[in-house]
């Protein structure tokens, strides 16, 4: 008999997209793939070099649990450097890709009975990983009028004596949108009133747009450095959600308890990958230069096209890959026999009538909206979005 906890989450509803859409694509169909969570493009050839060369070097063994110090100095200059925070090695843990950062840390966190306040839309995996632990997902709604960032008032109404931390997403999957400088200040003050954990989700950092600057909670001083736990990796910044190496920077004995359950379940995160890795932080950025200024070129275009579509409403997102249009208007409308009354059914019709694969919002928590990633060409984004306006203008 399975566990009863094995059965309390489901298969991630991204992946179950994204599946489908390469069911049909292998059947010759020619679909338009908007539910990719990963960037288009290539991992950068100076990593990949980094790569290959420690194959050739023969650095194909186990490396300590937590990473090899070549790459936990990279990471530390980075947080330096780009967040304005000083970590020393016993701070930092390196693990099999962010989501497993993330996990780890649910591990040594969570427990019976804790509360764990999660902002929605959220990323699909925060609520499972909760459950997973035994702590019960809080979730707490957020509103376009706000851009999607969570008022501290309604942060602290929800705070109760069980709740033992607060899951923060900057930029977000799937909204796009960044926090501010102002809400988050605010939002640190309550936790450390509060006393509870910030779990920061850092992933999308260096895509930020319109002037937005990306800012680490954790970097406001050092009584909430101590309550954080950064989350961030290279799978977004460079291209290499392949590779499987994401980390986590926090309170030592935080660290050290994370870094005991890994070395009790996966071991250290790839040797190869690892080297990858420390190529990707320590050389040249200009891939990641490239890759900004061509996302911001898509989000623009993708972005006007969604709001020329009748009753479809997209605010312009300054973060992430990610567009995250209010399609709620269409509910109540059919196409023949088929009646349109959520995200769901939204998605299954573009899907099926019109080949357009995107994410439905009630996978994120929210069922006004559909998730479109833009990390696809330019040429796949014009004609995903002549088909959806074509769809959308057969709903009556
Ligand atoms: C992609 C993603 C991750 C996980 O990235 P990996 O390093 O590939 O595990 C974590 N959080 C968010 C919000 C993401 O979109």
């Amino acid at each position: 008999m399975l566990y009863e906890r094995a059965m309390r989450i489901k298969p991630s509803p991204t992946l179950a997209v994204d599946a489908k859409a390469k069911a049909m694509k292998a059947q010759g169909m020619d679909v338009v793939n908007f539910g990719v969570g990963e960037p288009d493009f290539d991992t950068p050839e100076h990593v990949k070099e980094a790569a290959i060369k420690a194959i050739r070097d023969g650095f194909t063994k186990y490396t300590p649990v937590g990473g090899i110090d070549e790459l936990k100095d990279g990471i530390i200059s980075k947080f330096k450097n780009d967040n304005g925070l000083e970590y020393a090695k016993e701070e930092i843990l390196v693990s099999c890709g962010a989501k497993h950062s993330l996990y780890n840390i649910a591990q040594a966190l969570f427990g019976a009975g804790d509360e764990v306040i999660i902002p929605s839309p959220y990323w699909v995996s925060y609520p499972d990983q909760a459950l997973l632990n035994d702590a019960v997902p809080v979730i707490v709604r957020t509103y376009e009028e706000d851009n999607f960032m969570l008022k501290p008032d309604v942060l602290e109404s929800k705070i109760t004596k069980k709740t033992k931390a607060l899951i923060i997403n900057s930029p977000s999957n799937p909204t796009g949108f960044a926090y501010d400088k102002k809400t988050l200040e605010a939002i640190a003050d309550i936790a450390l009133k509060h006393n509870i954990f910030v779990i920061s989700d850092e992933i999308y950092e260096k895509l930020v747009y319109d002037g937005a600057q990306h800012i680490s909670i954790a970097s406001f001083g050092k009584d909430i450095k101590d309550k954080t736990i950064v989350v961030n990796g290279l799978s977004k910044s460079h291209a290499m959600t392949g590779w499987r190496i994401g980390y986590a920077a926090g309170p030592k004995d935080i660290i050290k308890a994370m870094t005991n359950i890994q070395s009790q379940s996966t071991s250290n995160p790839t040797s190869i990958a690892q080297k990858a890795a420390v190529a990707a932080l320590t050389g040249p950025q200009d891939f990641t230069a490239m890759m900004h200024a061509e996302f911001d070129k898509r989000r623009n275009f993708l972005v006007d096209g969604l709001n020329s579509i009748g009753g479809v409403k997209c605010l312009k997102p300054n973060g992430a890959f990610y567009a995250f249009p209010n399609v709620s208007k269409l509910y109540g409308k059919r196409a023949g026999d088929r009646a349109i009354n959520s995200s769901f059914d939204m998605a299954m019709y573009l899907l099926e009538e019109a080949n357009v694969a995107l994410v439905h919002g009630e996978a994120f928590g929210d069922d006004s909206y559909i998730r479109i990633s833009y990390a696809t060409s330019m040429e796949n984004i014009k004609k995903g979005l002549d088909r959806i306006k074509e769809a959308v203008s057969k709903l009556k």
